[in-house]
């Protein structure tokens, strides 16, 4: 159990930065004022302590701004009435400096009030305030924490709660990845009917032709000049394949290209390894490697003369008739 923590003097600027600041992973969404205070889930407990950390940052500031009067307003006299006062600290050469001295420090701490009454009554607290009412007002007009103290540190607490949220949501995407994989590999012809549904959607420039040897095929960018070989390794004890390794297929005498050779290094980095349906989509991505721009700067080709090689897997995937099917998005080296 902790008392109200009064730490020193903040600068008007991270006072504003702390209290206006957004709480990471806590979505702004007070900024809409009235409305918004309807749309908060008060249920979630991530919420209600990112909005008591809120509260006891404003507690922290008040305590800090009492500090203003007088002694906040006065500092610039403290040489001259304290004997005591720390060396560093000369007193101003001439009245008038004295003047512009106290001036200055009495605009800096109004200018810390301001930026603290604009905060406590600014939209991201709003809601708050109406909850915090609601609740009181249910309670019969009691408060709500009578100690008058705070019992913990809540924007401690927050961070260990955003992290826990975030560990608990990898745990679930890798849970529900090793599901994928499993039913993937389960069955020695999966491979074939990817590739058949693959082949039904008639991407434009790209062309599929089944290996001599089984789990491979060769993929034809025609657009982009490329040809990929694609091929299923195999480990003894599963029966699909556990990992589809792709490789380009340059003409005799020539040796790749700074663009194949970028668009490989994309390729052989991509996550979900053991996953074709996946690949395929990833390798169509390049399919217009030459007319498409970059996502970020919206550009074709960058300063260096580089068209978008980069290709990061969109969040939201499309479902087509029950296939999911991989969107990428398009960047340059520099833009990633
Ligand atoms: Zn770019």
């Amino acid at each position: 159990m902790s008392t109200v923590p009064t730490g020193p003097a903040p600068t008007a600027g991270s006072a504003e930065h702390q209290a206006g600041g957004q709480i990471p992973g806590i979505k702004n969404e007070s900024q809409d004022g009235n409305d918004a205070s309807n749309q908060i889930n008060w249920e979630s407990e991530i919420q209600l302590v990112a909005s008591l950390a809120k509260l006891q940052e404003l507690e922290r500031q008040i305590h800090v701004l009492r500090q203003s009067v007088p002694d906040g307003v006065l500092e610039p006299l403290v040489p001259i009435s304290n004997s005591k006062a720390s060396p560093l600290k000369s007193v101003a050469e001439t009245p008038s400096l004295l003047r512009s001295e106290l001036d200055k420090t009495a605009r800096n701490r109004l200018s810390n009030i301001e930026n603290f009454q604009s905060v406590w009554r600014g939209p991201e607290l709003q809601p708050i305030w109406s909850h915090v009412e609601a609740r009181i007002r249910e309670s019969s007009g009691e408060l709500l924490q009578p100690t008058g103290i705070w019992e913990m540190d809540y924007d401690i607490l927050l961070k260990e709660l955003l992290k826990a949220e975030k560990t608990k949501e990898k745990e679930a995407q890798r849970e529900e990845e090793d599901a994928e994989r499993v039913k993937a590999q389960s069955s020695e012809g999966e491979w074939g009917t990817i590739v058949e549904k693959f082949m039904q959607r008639n991407i434009p420039g790209i062309r599929i032709v089944k290996g001599q040897k089984p789990f491979s095929m060769g993929i034809a960018l025609a657009k982009a000049g490329m040809i990929l070989l694609v091929e299923g390794m195999k480990e003894a004890d599963i029966p699909g394949v556990s990992e589809w390794q792709v490789r380009a297929k340059a003409p005799p005498g020539r040796s790749p290209t700074k663009l194949e050779n970028s668009i490989m290094n994309c390729l052989n980095s991509r996550p979900r390894k053991w996953d074709l349906a996946f690949l395929l989509d990833m390798i169509s991505s390049y399919a217009d490697i030459k007319s498409t721009p970059c996502t970020k700067c919206t550009r074709l080709t960058n300063n260096a003369a580089q068209l978008p090689t980069i290709r990061r897997i969109q969040p939201v995937q499309i479902s087509q008739s029950e296939q999911r099917i991989f969107a990428f998005d398009a960047l340059h080296s520099d833009c990633a």
